[in-house]
């Protein structure tokens, strides 16, 4: 594995499965009173957040206070990027504090990417622009595995706004690497061309939803539509909307937030218990925190760095 997280792509299905195996044992410190380990005790983690996040930013957050370290939080807001600094001017002065880990949200495609050059500390790309977003992909494939058993074999359908999704295309490919089978389903103005050799199949329609074992319903992303990809909101729900009546019985349902009720889901499949939503956003934390240990503690972490490598969490 890479010193960084800046794609899927990067990661085989052992680098996934030790993450996921190792986001467990920290879901084991989660329920306990005190939920901090000093696995970072002294090492510094920067969350440079160029776009809104809730989810992202708060589980990062708390990711990193549970391993103890020292957490810087910027938002493009309230900085000097206000004022006109550059992301390289402003990855170049947060280095001059030696962060052992920068995560980065950013509304351009490859930014992360470009903060791996920039640095010395390791880099997560907590999503940039359409292109990737993969700690949500980890946390995915971490829920369905608590909740399915297993990932092998199953049949998950991603419908709605795949073209400017990136949590899409991190998705399509943690979910075929761990031997799901992929569709993705939209209007045909919401299907990027060229997607399937990511390793998925196409349906323009839900016909054939009752076929899937996981629906993931992705959010209309309005801010990155720069025309209009469909009549309306209301002819887009009339056909592609998930809801009491399409979503079959054995079926699971997902999203990674935030949802917009009435349109992609309806309000009934959102509370039902065959939604995952929740427990998506809890597996966040572990999953975070997992991510950070692989690449500052574990076997990504460069060796000088490994403390305590692939030992069980202790106690703080
Ligand atoms: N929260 C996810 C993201 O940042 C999905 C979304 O915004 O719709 O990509």
């Amino acid at each position: 594995m890479q010193p960084h997280l800046l794609s899927v792509d990067e990661l085989s299905r052992d680098d996934i499965e030790r993450i996921l195996g190792r986001a467990e044992s920290f879901a084991e410190v989660s329920g306990r009173e005190i939920k901090k380990v000093p696995t970072l005790r002294g090492r510094t983690v920067i969350n440079l957040f160029y776009e809104a996040s809730t989810r992202t930013q708060s589980s990062f957050e708390l990711a990193a206070k549970r391993l103890s370290a020292d957490l810087i939080t910027l938002k493009a807001a309230g900085s000097a990027v206000d004022k006109g600094e550059s992301l390289k001017d402003t990855v170049q002065t947060l280095s001059a504090y030696d962060p052992a880990a920068i995560i980065i949200r950013s509304p351009h495609a490859g930014a992360a990417g470009l903060v791996a050059r920039w640095t010395s500390a390791a880099v997560i790309n907590a999503g940039d622009g359409k292109h990737e977003h993969p700690t949500q992909a980890l946390l995915d494939l971490y829920t369905l595995k608590r909740r399915a058993g297993s990932l092998e074999g199953l049949k998950v359908w991603i419908v709605g706004d795949v073209l400017h999704s990136r949590v899409a295309r991190s998705n399509i490919l943690a979910f075929t690497r761990m031997g799901c089978e992929v569709t993705v389903c939209g209007p045909p103005t919401l299907i990027p061309r060229g997607i399937e050799s990511l390793g998925c199949g196409i349906r323009y329609t839900l016909d054939e939803l009752g076929s899937a074992d996981v629906v993931y319903a992705l959010r209309m992303q309005r801010e990155r539509m720069t025309g209009a990809f469909v009549p309306s909101l209301r002819e887009y729900a009339a056909r592609y909307q998930i809801d009491g009546r399409r979503l079959g019985p054995g079926q699971l349902l997902m999203h990674p937030g935030p949802v917009n009720r009435g349109v992609e889901l309806a309000a009934e499949v959102i509370d039902s218990p065959q939604a995952l939503i929740a427990e998506q956003v809890e597996s966040g934390v572990v999953v975070r925190m997992a991510v950070l240990y692989e690449l500052l503690a574990g076997r990504g972490a460069p060796d000088a760095a490994r403390a305590g490598a692939d030992t069980e969490p202790q106690p703080a």
